[in-house]
């Protein structure tokens, strides 16, 4: 039977290879990827385009994935200017008329509360698991409009997969309850916990990169005026993100005076299946517990 395949496929040539089964739906972000999968289980081919480890604010993807995004029963984004390399090709796939979901679109948006980018709406929202959950209910309704998918198993999938949020919702915010409110004080690289700075009543010090993209670069006043800030407030620990290069973390911990620890965290990107974040849920779990460990006195 394989060889059979095989052999009709090299005779065919050029024809396109057979679609893989189930609804064809094409994700943008790792994070996002594996929120779709947890929702739709095996009833969908889930192809993610975003690398694990890679920046969601600068990946780009190759003609062929491109075609793909086009061709698909559903295309998820996450939106709010994240995907910067991306946005032509997902125009192209919605005039395409690929049925699209914006995630962004379903969220409560919060503004950037500082930096250059202050007052526009900030993509990050995965950094509060309540967002995701209007995101869970968004995938499983533009899921249910896809022809071939069984209804009761996607009903059954998205409300085990809303009460694992739930559960991890309710660890996050027991786990940084514990910290005293003094210490729930954040400095990042770039903008990315605004949301979970909202929800669970922390401060936002500063970051590293001023605007709300990695794609920017400090000044030299701009870290020394950062340094001041983590000292004033008696920031403990600063955190780096593992899908970028933490050189600017370790230049500003660097600053004259400042006495820092750097922590790494998962906040842009999901790691591969060996890694400590393959999943939102544990990329939530670990960054918690890291938060935590940095912050406490
Ligand atoms: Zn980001």
């Amino acid at each position: 039977m394989a060889l059979a395949a095989a052999v009709a496929l090299a005779v065919s040539g050029c024809s396109q290879p057979a679609a893989p089964p189930g609804a064809q739906i094409v994700v943008t972000t790792n994070i996002l990827g594996d929120v779709v999968r947890q929702v739709l289980g095996d009833q969908a081919t889930v192809t993610t385009l975003m690398q694990p480890g890679a920046d969601p604010h600068s990946f780009d993807v190759s003609a062929q994935q491109a075609a793909l995004m086009g061709r698909a029963d559903l295309v998820v984004s996450n939106g709010l200017g994240l995907e910067e390399g991306l946005a032509h090709h997902l125009d192209r796939a919605a005039s395409a008329g690929a049925p699209m979901l914006v995630a962004g679109d379903v969220v409560d948006v919060v503004p950037y509360s500082a930096g250059d980018a202050e007052g526009s709406p900030d993509p990050h929202f995965w950094t509060d698991p309540a967002a995701m959950l209007d995101v869970v209910n968004a995938i499983e309704g533009a899921a249910g409009r896809i022809e071939g998918v069984d209804a009761g198993k996607l009903a059954a999938n998205a409300s085990s997969y809303r009460a694992e949020l739930a559960e991890l919702d309710a660890g996050m915010a027991a786990a940084f309850a514990a910290l005293p409110r003094e210490r729930r004080a954040l400095v990042t690289n770039h903008h990315v916990f605004g949301y979970l700075a909202d929800r669970f009543d922390f401060r936002i010090i500063g970051a590293v990169i001023p605007g709300g993209t990695t794609l920017a670069a400090p000044s030299a006043a701009d870290l020394h005026q950062l340094s001041g800030a983590i000292t004033s407030a008696g920031v403990p620990t600063i955190f780096a993100d593992s899908s970028q290069p933490d050189r600017l973390v370790q230049v500003l911990a660097k600053e004259a005076g400042l006495q820092v620890q750097v922590s790494e965290l998962f906040t842009e990107s999901l790691t591969g299946p060996d890694g400590e974040a393959p999943t939102y849920v544990d990329m939530m779990r670990t960054n918690t517990q890291r938060i935590v460990q940095g912050l406490a006195p």
